[in-house]
């Protein structure tokens, strides 16, 4: 499951394009660090939810089998799903 690049927050986490021209990469952050960083004048843009939801099917490392891993892949991708105004 992943945290979030900055503090290691496991909750509400989304996918952004940090930084600009070549040198773009993809960081999960929590709200507080995206604040943070923003007011700090880095730029970070939302990815797209389809995005996300890509970057979350290539982290499981376990065999599917795990069911505790798999409820918690299920559950996230709700909380993803959600179109939350931001
Ligand atoms: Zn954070």
């Amino acid at each position: 499951m992943q945290c979030c690049a900055i503090c290691g927050a496991r909750q509400d986490l989304r996918l952004y394009e940090v930084g600009d021209g070549d040198n773009i990469t993809r960081r999960w952050w929590c709200p507080d660090c995206l604040f943070r960083s923003r007011r700090g004048g880095v730029a970070a843009t939302l990815c797209p939810v389809w995005i996300e939801r890509a970057a979350l099917r290539q982290l499981p490392t376990k065999p599917v089998e795990t069911r505790p891993a798999s409820v918690t892949m299920i559950r996230t991708g709700r909380r993803l799903g959600d179109s939350r105004a931001v």
